[in-house]
């Protein structure tokens, strides 16, 4: 991304225009980004291919977040979701917090775990022990079943033996699966590894498979916002563009928020209920690059909420604090993504959402998609901490319910700005409003 994610007025654009604008900025080949937008991209033939009992296509809003930058670099950013306000509130967040550099995020280790559960063990001490001791042929014989694999510098790497209890035993083989997201690579190894575990262990071979909870390849996003982004009134962001200086009312309001979301933070961190609302508020984000992307969600958030019960108590995947007038987020979680492998293969559209972004691994990928977790955080946390969550998302909900109201062109904007001034946004609201609008027939 050479020119930057900053759009400003993008979303009053029609949709033409914004597809020829993100073709430009993304250098992405505009006939090519229609192509594969039109209809999802996925043609029913291909899709009888990749699943079972094929009727035809399901459809989902394609977007992209604006403002984002990770690590200095400028990042447009492809979301598949059917939430209203989800890309408007990451593209927000990210547009404060870009203010202050944007998001820094790394990714920690990137081994994805395989496990092979061995039962009915006489002795598991002695077995584990065994089995450590056999380490270097575990991981020879590991190497054998991936040479593709081992050819792009990725592999097993270590090997990892626990005894569970119960005369039950698990062996961990740690793989670096380089960008594929892994779960057939490492359960290929794991199959690989399966009788000569149990042979070294004096067991019976059970599961061979791979660990959702992959908190050998975390990713850590943190991202700074000074309190007067952060003030909630128009005339007090405009003051704010300009620069109030500290002692400004516009200042001390955003220092309230700061306070005010640090608040909600301790709240999900005591709080297993909030806990799970603030961790649904991290998946909004991450899930719809996810999906963008054609990334297998459903293991995403089998990590992330295994991980977020790590300590046996369920907790906030991110969490911010005050640092003199500047408000901290970090947030931390198992991440398995690829760029190449799974979906990828079929999916035109998933494709075109890897060239939009314009990563190069599945770390860059991954490091993208949680700092739009944390923005999609901080966009909640500041809309609860101030007007509440009802008034962003209902206004911009206003629109899909003017739509089932059976508003058609023009009519969806007029028919939602409606209901959404009169603070009732009903389907009956908006068919009243739309039979207003049209007049007697
Ligand atoms: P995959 O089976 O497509 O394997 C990746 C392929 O890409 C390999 O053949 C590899 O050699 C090749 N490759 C090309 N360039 C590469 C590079 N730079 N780095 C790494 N590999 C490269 O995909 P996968 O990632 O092993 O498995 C992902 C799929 O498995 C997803 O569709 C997922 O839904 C599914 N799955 C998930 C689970 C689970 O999460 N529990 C279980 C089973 C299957």
């Amino acid at each position: 991304m050479s020119e930057g994610s900053r759009i400003p007025g993008f979303y009053k654009l029609g949709l033409a225009e914004r597809r020829a604008v993100v073709s430009s900025r993304a250098g992405v080949d505009l006939a090519e980004l229609e192509h594969a937008l039109e209809a999802g991209g996925l043609d029913t033939a291909t899709a009888d291919k990749v699943v079972e009992n094929v009727l035809g296509i399901y459809g989902l809003p394609f977007g992209v977040a604006l403002n984002v930058r990770v690590n200095g670099i400028d990042r447009l950013v492809p979301m598949v979701v059917e939430e209203p306000s989800v890309i408007a509130a990451a593209s927000n967040a990210a547009r404060m917090i870009r203010q202050s550099g944007g998001f820094r995020a790394e990714v920690v280790e990137s081994l994805m775990i395989g496990q092979v559960q061995i039962t009915d063990v006489e002795h598991p001490a002695a077995a584990v022990a065994r089995l450590e001791a056999a380490t270097p042929r575990l991981l020879e014989l590991a190497t054998k079943a991936v040479p593709n694999l081992i050819a792009r510098g990725g592999g097993p790497r270590a090997i990892d033996v626990r005894d569970l209890g119960q005369r039950c035993i698990v062996l961990h083989v740690l793989v670096d699966c380089r960008d594929a997201m892994g779960a057939n690579l490492v359960n290929t190894i794991a199959e690989a590894l399966g009788p000569i575990t149990a042979e070294i262990a004096g067991g019976k071979l059970g599961l061979r498979i791979l660990s959702n909870l992959c908190d050998r390849r975390r990713v850590h996003a943190t991202c700074r916002v000074h309190a007067r982004e952060l003030v909630s009134s128009p005339r007090s962001s405009k003051a704010a563009e300009r620069g109030s200086n500290s002692e400004s009312p516009d200042e001390l309001d955003g220092l309230e928020v700061v306070d005010a979301i640090v608040s909600a933070s301790r709240f999900a961190e005591l709080d297993p209920y909030r806990a799970a609302t603030h961790n649904k508020g991290i998946m909004n984000g991450i899930d719809a690059v996810v999906l963008a992307t054609g990334n297998d969600f459903r293991a995403v958030e089998a990590g992330a909420h295994a991980y977020a019960a790590r300590s046996g108590h369920y907790a906030p995947l991110a969490v911010w604090r005050r640092d003199g007038e500047d408000l901290v987020g970090q947030l931390e979680l198992p991440l398995s993504l690829g760029i190449v492998g799974g979906t990828l293969r079929v999916h035109p559209t998933a494709r075109l959402a890897l060239k939009i972004l314009g990563v190069s691994s599945a770390d860059e990928l991954a490091m993208v998609a949680a700092s739009v977790g944390l923005a999609s955080n901080l966009s909640a946390l500041r809309a609860l901490a101030t007007e509440g969550i009802q008034r962003g998302h209902m206004s911009l909900h206003a629109r899909s319910v003017a739509s089932a109201a059976g508003a058609l062109g023009d009519e969806v904007e007029l028919v939602a700005a409606r209901i959404a001034t009169d603070g009732l946004i009903t389907v009956e609201a908006a068919e009243r409003a739309l039979s207003q609008l049209r007049g007697p027939r």
